[in-house]
């Protein structure tokens, strides 16, 4: 089935829940943040947002969950549209090929990251947004709430405080690079405002929607602009080629969009031009991405013939 007529997603969504129904192995929920364990690896949902607001969904894509590294998408280009080129000169955009939370490449790198979508990466955009608006955890809930048409959006504190307990590595990344000069800001301030972001709780419904400036170009939802089209493209790109911790090459591969995904199961996804999608299953492969979700995309791009290949 080839198809790309709008009114055609929800059964493709349903199509693809059904299929998933019968697939064994969803993975395990992550750990290493206490609070994210006790997810169903079995909970399932997906949403498509078309550029003008129509969401369309299945399953479980209304229930909020925990976005973790998705949130890095929103800081990048909120920094990025203020900052302009100059951020690249503090953060790279080659893929990593290291776990999300290495350390072994900023020493040889002298304390720069590969990109933003690794920890150390978004530590940087973070702490530099940080320094331009003095809340930068309050810029992002506001933008996120706009883009989502949803006011109620807010930080889970119970998740920043189990992920602070536990955040000894993103505290020696955050010290490591500032040993270099690459970051501005206290520690413990930059840490507090990571972690709010990171905790914060949305649904499939809601993420599909604050993604569609990607989809739109790097038009807001109220249509004013935050990105040129080519930051918008830059943005794309990056995650397309870094947006899945070190699976990036087999998502492209399997999927063909770009992507980013979270610790908490989520993943987004950006039809240039179409719409965005957002699926959520909290049981993750070896690699840190959802079983559910990949596998999810990886049949919506063949039953639509949607992707930027
Ligand atoms: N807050 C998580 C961390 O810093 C995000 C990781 C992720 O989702 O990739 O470890």
């Amino acid at each position: 089935m080839t198809t790309t007529s709008s009114h055609a997603f929800q059964p493709v969504l349903e199509r693809i829940a059904e299929e998933l129904e019968h697939t064994p192995g969803r993975g395990r929920p992550a750990d290493y943040i206490p609070a994210l364990a006790a997810r169903d690896p079995r909970s399932f949902g997906m949403a498509v947002a078309e550029l003008d607001g129509t969401v369309y969904g299945v399953g479980d894509w209304r229930e909020p969950f925990s976005t973790q590294s998705i949130t890095k998408v929103f800081t990048l280009a909120l920094e990025l549209s203020r900052e302009g080129d100059t951020l690249w000169e503090h953060v790279g955009r080659e893929p990593s090929g290291n776990p999300f939370n290495s350390l072994v490449q900023l020493e040889y790198e002298n304390g720069i990251p590969r990109n933003p979508f690794i920890n150390a990466g978004a530590l940087v955009v973070t702490d530099r947004l940080h320094t331009r608006t003095d809340d930068a955890a309050g810029e992002f809930l506001a933008f996120l709430r706009a883009e989502s048409g949803n006011p109620r959006l807010a930080f889970d504190e119970e998740v920043a405080a189990s992920e602070s307990a536990h955040g000894d590595r993103n505290a020696a990344l955050a010290h490591f690079m500032a040993s270099y000069g690459n970051i501005g800001n206290p520690v413990p301030v930059l840490l507090d405002q990571y972690f709010r972001q990171c905790s914060l709780s949305a649904s499939c419904a809601d993420l599909a929607l604050a993604t569609s400036f990607l989809a739109r170009h790097g038009i807001r939802a109220d249509g004013t602009r935050l990105l040129t089209r080519s930051q918008a493209k830059q943005v794309n790109a990056v995650m397309l080629t870094c947006g899945t911790y070190d699976a990036a090459g087999d998502f492209a591969y399997r999927v063909g969009l770009p992507g980013k995904s979270g610790v908490g199961g989520g993943i987004i996804a950006v039809v240039p031009g179409r719409c965005t999608l957002c699926v959520w299953g909290p049981g993750l492969d070896e690699r840190g991405n959802s079983v559910a979700g990949v596998a999810a995309l990886d049949r919506f791009t063949t039953l639509t013939g949607l992707s930027v290949f």
